[in-house]
């Protein structure tokens, strides 16, 4: 009898993209009022100390580590009141701070660098695990700057529960994490698919187009009204493939293929530069020699990449 799940990979696509690999336990079931200070006592805790959309690395014994004795990031400028709990790895607390560094790198201790998201990504320094704690803490952090004030009452919130959520003492409103999600989709039509470009992008660089979803729509209806908005193009059938945390600041990115069922691009120009077709040769082509191709796709770290490369070599 066939199973719901015969189509279904395992390990799941996700599984393999940047900042999707976090591993700590989070025990979030078992967040309490003072799990943050107890996990700041633990002798055996490590910080990832984060500074302007950066995070200290050490490069000692040949390998690039975010974690962090506490007892060794006073040369950061901890903001510890501003921590939050991530979890735990291997019953080690893993915890996550801002700083007030101000990133002059000459201040910086020997075999330590401040290295911003994007960079650590693309260049792959760090093991996939770690990339999924440093989103984890960089989103989570940008949130509660962001979030210092009670949107009912405009009274200032406190930090709670390790981080996980807001609580205002005035209202006694409690406020939580936002993850926004957004749809990146690549339009398929037969043997070609559609990529556009955004005006402020680098010359040649071509993508899967993508958007907010909106309240109360569905991923499937935001992906053809995405399509529909800045190509014109009509859209059939919609599958998901994949998703991906992205940490700027804290955005969960929907992949998807949708089906095309008319082909005449009429492009909103401000939204995008430029949009087309690209046949498969050609993106097999840019994937293996952007030069020659004329063109080039997002790098490996982006989950535009991961559709791009499945489509064009997708054998069925
Ligand atoms: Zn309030």
């Amino acid at each position: 009898m066939p199973s719901l799940f015969d189509q279904s990979p395992f390990p799941e696509h996700s599984a393999s993209l940047v900042f999707a690999g976090g591993s700590v336990d989070r025990r979030s079931e078992k967040r309490s009022e003072d799990c943050l200070d107890e996990a700041l006592k633990h002798p055996a805790a490590r910080a990832i100390v984060f500074a302007g959309g950066r995070t200290f690395v050490s490069f000692a014994n040949g390998e690039a580590d975010p974690l962090f004795p506490l007892g060794a990031i006073d040369e950061f400028l901890p903001v510890v009141s501003e921590a939050v709990l991530l979890g735990f790895e291997d019953d080690r607390p893993i915890i996550a701070m801002p700083s007030r560094f101000d990133l002059d790198a000459s201040r910086l201790p020997d075999k330590i660098k401040a290295i911003d998201f994007r960079s650590l990504a693309i260049q792959g320094l760090l093991p996939q695990a770690r990339m999924g704690e440093v989103a984890q803490g960089a989103s989570l952090l940008a949130w509660h700057a962001s979030h210092r004030y009670c949107s009912r009452c405009g009274h200032e919130s406190m930090s709670a529960d390790g981080g996980y959520k807001r609580y205002c003492p005035n209202c006694e409103c409690e406020h939580f994490p936002r993850t926004d999600p957004v749809v990146i989709m690549l339009a398929i039509d037969g043997e070609r698919c559609l990529l556009g470009r955004s005006h402020h992008w680098n010359e040649g660089m071509y993508s899967a187009l993508a958007g907010f979803v909106e309240p109360g729509e569905t991923f499937e209806a935001a992906v053809r009204r995405e399509i529909g908005e800045e190509a014109g193009i009509n859209i059939g059938k919609v599958q998901y493939q994949a998703n991906q945390p992205w940490p700027f600041p804290h955005t969960l990115m929907i992949g998807c293929f949708a089906e095309a069922i008319s082909s005449d691009i009429v492009i909103d120009e401000k939204e995008l530069d430029d949009c087309r077709w690209f046949k498969r040769d050609e993106i097999l082509l840019s994937l293996e020699n952007p030069k020659d191709a004329g063109f080039f796709v997002p790098p490996k770290m982006a989950i535009a990449h991961h559709l791009i490369e499945y489509w064009a070599k997708y054998k069925g």
